[in-house]
């Protein structure tokens, strides 16, 4: 059974999620793809195929359960819809995904780099984004790539070779933080990567904890 008053205050969710990508430039054109989970646990919220994350609107999101079953709807399913499903399915703590082709990002990981956890927020709300490289036949990534960096619960964020860029949280906005700390730390580490290069430097410092209470603990320990 849907919950009405729980997809209409889903649906408020992404829209402004998807509005606010927009806005920062983490998501131009038809590109990229956000979804959430509904209260029943068992079905989510996406956009469609061909719709831009500033055209999200109610009547355009699409509802589908996570056996793959699209409730009616005159849109095309995503193309990232099966990794949506898939990433929802081996994890219940997952409630939100932001999937996006940010530029910075997508250019690090287009030179096959992983993008380096540089900064305390980093490594406080993120630990380790891994690098997932294009499908065996030179196509995107699909839940058969994506799923198994996924298993590990830890892992929040990863970076799709020659694609974008995802993050998951437990809710909306977490996953929508995530997708702009990966764009910015690749901006950073570009910028770093950058000044190195120039003066000829091989190495930098990186930090150790995310938090002074964290680095505070392992002193005492
Ligand atoms: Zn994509």
């Amino acid at each position: 059974m849907l919950d009405q008053a729980d997809i209409a205050a889903k649906t408020a969710e992404l829209i402004a999620a998807a509005r606010r990508c927009f806005d920062l430039r983490l998501q131009t054109n038809a590109g990229g793809n956000l979804s959430i989970r509904l209260a029943s646990g068992d079905a989510i919220l996406i956009k469609p195929s061909g719709i831009g994350f500033a055209e999200c609107t109610p009547e355009n999101l699409q509802i589908v359960h996570l056996d793959g079953r699209l409730e009616p709807s005159p849109y095309k399913p995503s193309k990232d819809l099966d990794f949506h499903l898939d990433l929802y399915r081996i994890r219940p703590d997952i409630r939100a995904i932001v999937h996006c082709h940010s530029p910075w990002a997508t250019g690090y990981a287009s030179a096959g780099r992983e993008i380096p956890c540089l900064t305390v927020q980093t490594i406080e709300k993120i630990g380790r984004m891994p690098l997932i490289p294009l499908s065996p036949n030179g196509g995107p990534q699909t839940e058969i790539e994506i799923s198994p960096y996924f298993r590990d619960p830890n892992i929040r964020a990863a970076v799709l070779a020659n694609h974008g860029t995802i993050g998951v949280g437990k809710t909306m906005m977490e996953a929508q933080y995530l997708a702009e700390i990966i764009e910015e730390t690749a901006h950073i580490a570009f910028v770093r990567d950058t000044l190195m290069a120039a003066h000829g430097q091989a190495q930098a410092n990186m930090p150790t904890f995310g938090t002074a209470r964290e680095a505070r603990q392992a002193m005492k320990a």
